[in-house]
């Protein structure tokens, strides 16, 4: 069923068989080790390490304090059970190991929790007709959107359809965003099903890990398996549903190398499976919007928030005219005055990392280009580098103008950083954190801010969009979004969609519990009508204004692409390939296919490489496919 599934990926992403395969197979597999089922390791001491006295061994400290820790576990402890009381106990280990003072077994992974599950509230309406509908088609396939605002409930539809999965005998297979992928959600799914082995598939496993994730799976030992985009190329042994959490996101597509959609491929497995499938979202990409009108899907609706939360109130800061500090308008300020005062936490939202975008001499000119893209470098203070963030390119901050010499060299602009500093001056009692992507590259140092926001006392946090996914902050009570307008005119014709989704995602991080939130939106559009939907908090409508305008242009969902790049060191040789495979196409001959360009890409220059493309546009997906297929070969 895996291979069929990869086969088809490999026609419809016209990318090699060999590659897709290797794609889904665990390093270790690919590397020809055993597919075997590790037990989890039990350390204990054997007679004579029980007889030791720590003092015995004074002199090795850290075996002392090992064989101590043991002594007090006569029972043993498992390697995880180390990994949390003793930081690197492996190497001491395996000197106590040769001294034969302990011994190892591996225990079979057994479900003997005695835990109760957590407790289930009760549904309400819209979630009993939700799950309702999905029980009524559990053993067939069929495509649902669950689509719900955020806090309405959708985890705990999961939840109870899962119930009757597992009751069922058959696994399930819930897919998340990278980011969203917190032990919040985990943990919840552990005090649910607390005699269910969950097996989870993230980036931050190490090859063992996935191994073992990867076989409780294709074994059936595993009843649920979370996991990241990849993880929809798991083998299961007993398919019973998938799941696509916050199905919108962008980290369900692969963008480089055996790029795919795992959103859509879940679709596809689902229907070669005959199993359910829900899609997810409060913000539902309008593909999937497009697919309920066409009958394809079955939308399940969950218009209200659960229990107590109110959702917030959204206005616009019209900022024409206005003097900004840094970005932050006089309006803005004063409302995150008024709601930490009340012991609230505020929320800044900032789509660019670093200090400043740009840095500029005032007396020649100069900019801080980079040498090897269409793209300015960012300057960050902190680390006191010139970083491009397109291809990695950096060097020390410049002191004088590398074109003149002169001192005055200026920062334009703003990103994380510099608000941060701003913030600041404005409230120095107030604590800052900072989360984007250079605070949080430190294993666990997004779990302790995280863990920090939690704890609920008054601070400002700013941060770019890996604070819009999936947490809950419940003392959250106001969210800025210092821009708006980048969204509203792009190159790329998703960006509107993009904007809509985050402005909401966002926002549906305020006044998820008791109190009222609020956001504000800072833009030079106030009467945009897209803006203007949003405040209503219609996503619905909005989504139908963008649905119409996509049709209207031609545009996917109501056409098919495809984009041929090419890129190369010489300027000239993408445009000289790129022609000739249009030629080819007009000798294949291409009814209903329209052709545009080669032109050049949104940026041209990258990474020292030169980059046009050309893109295929057509009615009906089987006639592009036919031709991918030839004109690749
Ligand atoms: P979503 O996944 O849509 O964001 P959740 O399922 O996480 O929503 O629910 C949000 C909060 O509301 C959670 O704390 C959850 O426990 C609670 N909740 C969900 N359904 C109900 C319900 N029917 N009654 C009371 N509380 C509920
Ligand atoms: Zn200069
Ligand atoms: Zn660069």
């Amino acid at each position: 069923e895996l291979l069929w599934l990869l086969n088809w990926a490999s026609q419809y992403y016209q990318y090699p068989i060999g590659e897709v395969v290797q794609q889904a197979l665990p390093t270790l597999l690919r590397q020809g080790r055993p597919a075997r089922v590790k037990g989890i390791e039990l350390w204990r001491l054997t007679a004579s390490g029980q007889s030791l006295q720590p003092s015995d061994i004074s002199r090795a400290p850290r075996q002392a304090a090992l064989l101590s820790l043991l002594q007090q576990h006569p029972a043993g402890l498992t390697s995880p059970e180390l990994n949390q009381r003793q930081e690197r106990w492996r190497p001491v280990m395996a000197r106590l190991l040769e001294k034969n003072w302990v011994e190892m077994t591996e225990q079979q992974l057994a479900s003997n929790h005695t835990q109760l599950p957590s407790e289930k509230p009760e549904l309400n309406q819209d979630q009993l007709l939700a799950v309702q509908q999905i029980l009524n088609h559990l053993d067939s396939y069929h495509a649902f959107l669950l689509d719900g605002v955020t806090g309405s409930g959708k985890t705990e539809v999961y939840l109870r359809v899962i119930d009757s999965v597992l009751a069922a005998k058959q696994q399930a297979l819930i897919l998340v965003p990278e980011i969203g992928l917190t032990p919040q959600l985990l943990s919840r799914f552990q005090r649910r099903f607390p005699t269910v082995s969950i097996a989870v598939l993230h980036s931050g496993l190490n090859d063992q890990e996935r191994l073992q994730a990867w076989l409780s799976a294709s074994k059936g030992n595993a009843g649920i398996i979370i996991g990241t985009r990849s993880a929809l190329l798991t083998p299961l042994a007993r398919p019973g549903i998938i799941i696509v959490d916050e199905e919108h996101d962008l980290s369900f597509k692969q963008q480089e190398g055996f790029r795919y959609s795992a959103r859509d491929l879940a679709i596809v497995r689902a229907q070669h499976l005959q199993v359910p499938v829900i899609l997810g979202s409060a913000t539902p990409a309008l593909e999937s919007l497009a697919n309920c009108e066409r009958e394809r899907f079955t939308r399940l609706h969950l218009p209200e928030r659960a229990g107590a939360a109110t959702p917030p109130e959204f206005k616009l800061i019209d900022v024409r005219g206005q003097k900004l500090d840094n970005g932050l308008s006089a309006q803005l300020l004063a409302q995150m005055q008024t709601h930490l005062a009340a012991g609230g936490q505020v929320l800044l939202f900032i789509n660019r990392r670093g200090f400043a975008p740009v840095m500029m001499c005032h007396d020649c000119g100069w900019h801080s280009r980079c040498e090897r893209c269409d793209a300015h470098m960012t300057i960050h203070q902190q680390a006191r580098r010139l970083r491009c963030h397109h291809c990695g390119s950096e060097r020390p901050l410049p002191a004088h103008c590398p074109g003149c010499n002169s001192e005055n060299l200026i920062q334009v602009g703003y990103g994380t950083e510099r608000v941060e500093q701003v913030l600041k001056l404005h409230f120095p009692a107030t604590p800052i954190l900072r989360i984007d992507r250079d605070t949080t590259r430190r294993k666990g140092a997004m779990q302790a801010m995280l863990d920090q926001i939690k704890q609920g006392e008054s601070q400002i946090l700013v941060g770019t969009q890996m604070l819009a996914k999936g947490h809950h902050f419940p003392n959250l009570t106001l969210v800025g979004l210092l821009d708006a307008d980048y969204g509203l005119f792009s190159a790329d014709f998703r960006a509107a969609e993009r904007l809509g989704q985050l402005v909401l995602q966002v926002a549906g991080r305020a006044g998820r519990a008791e109190r009222q939130g609020e956001v504000l939106i800072q833009t030079h559009h106030p009467e945009s009508p897209l803006l203007q939907s949003l405040l209503s908090h219609d996503y619905g409508r909005f989504a139908q204004a963008l649905l119409s305008e996509r049709q209207a242009a031609n545009l996917p969902p109501y056409s098919h692409l495809a984009l041929l790049r090419a890129e190369a060191v010489d300027a000239q040789a993408p445009y000289r390939f790129l022609e000739e495979a249009h030629a080819l196409v007009s000798q294949m001959g291409s009814n209903g296919i329209e052709m545009y360009g080669p032109f050049p890409a949104p940026m041209q220059r990258r990474a020292g490489r030169n980059r046009a493309q050309m893109l295929l546009q057509a009615s009906s997906r089987a006639p592009l496919q036919t031709l991918l297929s030839t004109w690749l070969q």
